[in-house]
C-alpha cells in the first residue's frame, strides 16, 4: 500500500496546484499553474513527460479543467456542490485518447497523444489505477471551508477531516466551541 499512498499524493500534489488556503477574506486562492512551463516543469518533475516534450497552452487549459474534475470526485468533498461528483471529471476524462495493446506477458494502456497531452492522459490512467485499487478513498480535502487543501490520509480508519490537526482541526475546535460560548450568554 506505501506505493500507492506515495502515488496519491503525486495527485494530491496536483490538484493542490490550486492552492485554495485563504489568506484573506475572498482569496481566490493561488494558482500554481499560470503558464504551460509551469505545468511543463510539473509534469517533468513527477514523471509523467519526457524532457524533450512540449507543452501548449491546450495543455494547460486540459490540465486545469482535470484539476477541477478530480478536485470534486474526492469523496469527501464537501464544498463542491457546483458539481454532482464525477461529471466534471468525466467530461475532463473524454478529452483524452487510450489505446490497448495486449499480450502474453503483459497488457498495457497507453496513451494515444504525445507531448503534454500524452503526460495529462497518463496522470489520468495512474487515477483509474488508483480507483480500481480502492486507495482513492484515501484521497481526502480538509472540512476547513478556508483551507480545502488535498491531503492523503494514512491513519487507520481513513476518515481524517483535517490536513493538520495542529492548525484546522483545533480551529475548528475553537471556533464550535466559541459559538457554543456565544449562545450560552
Ligand atoms: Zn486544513
Amino acid at each position: 500500500m506505501g506505493n500507492e499512498f506515495e502515488q496519491l499524493e503525486i495527485i494530491a500534489d496536483f490538484i493542490n496546484t490550486h492552492d485554495e488556503r485563504m489568506r484573506y477574506e475572498g482569496d481566490p486562492g493561488l494558482e500554481l499553474l499560470s503558464t504551460a512551463d509551469d505545468l511543463r516543469t510539473w509534469l517533468l518533475k513527477n514523471g509523467f513527460i519526457l524532457k524533450q516534450d512540449a507543452v501548449s497552452e491546450e495543455d494547460l487549459a486540459l490540465a486545469r479543467n482535470l484539476r477541477g474534475g478530480l478536485r470534486a470526485a474526492i469523496p469527501n468533498n464537501i464544498h463542491d456542490h457546483k458539481e454532482a461528483g464525477f461529471q466534471a471529471l468525466n467530461r475532463a476524462a473524454g478529452r483524452f485518447r487510450f489505446a490497448y495493446s495486449f499480450s502474453e506477458a503483459s497488457d498495457a494502456i497507453e496513451p494515444v497523444d504525445a507531448q503534454g497531452r500524452g503526460g495529462l492522459a497518463r496522470l489520468l490512467i495512474l487515477v483509474f489505477r488508483l480507483r480500481e485499487n480502492n486507495v482513492w478513498n484515501r484521497l481526502r480535502v480538509c472540512t476547513a471551508a478556508d483551507c480545502q487543501w488535498v491531503f492523503v490520509d494514512r491513519s487507520r480508519p481513513g476518515t481524517g477531516k483535517w490536513c493538520s490537526m495542529k492548525a484546522c482541526g483545533n480551529r475548528a475546535k475553537n471556533k464550535t466551541y466559541r459559538e457554543r460560548a456565544k449562545s450560552m450568554g
